[in-house]
């Protein structure tokens, strides 16, 4: 059977998720073509990526200042160009694996042209959920989870009845620094805090997972993925990351998705779910094998940032927004060794006290907040 290929528009090409996103992409070149590839920075990558996918029609670079033509192909430049590029190709879906609040205008415009969104960019939902909820409800595109907890919960939903859900329960790996105390943290360096014992991922998500900033974010991002309650969403912690996440019914019945921690499933999910051709995997979970799970409550003590993320996820409003902001903006100054570790937790804590609140913000209402609360955090830090 010949099937038309579907057409594929990537952002954020060449960071983690991106370029494994490419890797899936080159192993089923019958069923999808890349027509649109973009990214912040990274120029040389693009004009590699480009060079390797014929397919390629349009790049976009937001650090390039005016659109230009380059080796016969248009590049759109500037800050805008994502949304440029959503609104004017020519595609069936759209991979959105940007990192950070700037994926969401894009994620916003694509549902407006009543596009499939492959979403990997989790503040699309944590800042604008709402906004995004009523997009939805405008169109019949539809999102498809490329986050591993998200994915496992929509492979446990397949088959089921929704109205039997008791709860979903997004497992927790505790990140790189889970063994320490919270005495131990006060001078935790980027390096180590960098190095995540199960998953390779890029450093903004890494540190976000140290924090369990990332899990609260998860739990937003589960509530309006799956359109369920914040008291049917649970975590656990579970060092292994063999299961990446469960949904448990009302009979007591807990489907589990397993495997190695590897996003190319998921990837590969999000692109042909719920069929589930051949993956290469170096590593594939081997049963013949001894296999340890360890579940344990999740320490809401010991990660105090993941209540702290609920409920600005219940609150609604631009809260999200303030949150994932202040999350960005300390990040990028602990990286830089600029403050302590702990000193995310206070600045955001300090944001959510000191920006102010909007019930219902539109998009520009969330650009300003994005913009304030990033300048509040620096003239508090610098
Ligand atoms: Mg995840």
């Amino acid at each position: 059977m010949t099937t038309t290929p579907k057409r594929i528009l990537l952002l954020g090409a060449t960071g983690s998720i991106g370029t494994q996103t490419l890797d899936v992409l080159n192993a089923h070149p019958d069923e999808f073509t890349l027509i649109g590839i973009s990214a912040g920075h990274a120029r040389e990558k693009l004009e590699e990526i480009a060079a390797k996918f014929s397919t390629v029609q349009a790049v976009g670079l937001s650090a390039l200042e005016h659109d230009e033509t380059i080796a016969g192909i248009p590049w759109y430049g500037g800050e805008d160009q994502m949304v440029r590029m959503v609104r004017e190709l020519d595609y069936d879906l759209l991979v959105n694996a940007v990192v950070g609040f700037r994926g969401l205008a894009p994620t916003l415009a694509a549902l407006e042209r009543d596009k499939d969104v492959a979403l990997a960019n989790k503040e699309s939902l944590v800042c604008g959920g709402e906004l995004v909820n009523a997009a939805l409800a405008k169109t019949d595109a539809v999102l498809r989870p490329i986050d591993s907890e998200h994915s496992a919960i929509w492979q446990c939903l397949q088959g089921n009845d929704r109205n039997d859900i008791r709860r979903l329960i997004i497992t927790a790996s505790g990140g790189s620094l889970r063994d320490l105390s919270r005495d131990e943290l006060a001078d935790i360096t980027p390096q180590r805090a960098l190095r995540h014992p199960s998953w390779s991922m890029g450093a903004r998500i890494t540190i976000d997972s140290a924090t369990m900033v990332n899990k609260g974010f998860e739990v937003i991002e589960a509530h309006y993925l799956f359109n369920l309650p914040y008291d049917q969403i649970s975590t656990v912690l579970h060092a292994q990351s063999i299961v990446h996440s469960m949904v448990e019914y009302n009979d007591n019945a807990i489907m589990a998705q397993l495997g190695s921690a590897d996003m190319r499933l998921p990837i590969q999910y999000a692109l042909f779910g719920p069929a589930r051709p051949y993956l290469h995997e170096d590593k594939p979970l081997d049963m013949t094998k001894t296999l340890t799970l360890d579940f344990k409550e999740m320490d809401h003590e010991r990660f105090p940032m993941l209540g702290a993320a609920i409920k600005a996820g219940k609150r609604r409003g631009n809260a999200g927004c303030i949150f994932n902001a202040a999350d960005e903006q300390a990040v990028e100054l602990f990286l830089k060794e600029k403050i302590s570790f702990l000193q995310i937790e206070e600045a955001i804590l300090d944001a959510l006290e000191s920006i102010p609140f909007i019930e219902h913000p539109t998009l520009d209402d969330l650009l300003e907040t994005d913009r304030m609360t990033r300048e509040h955090v620096r003239v508090r830090y610098l």
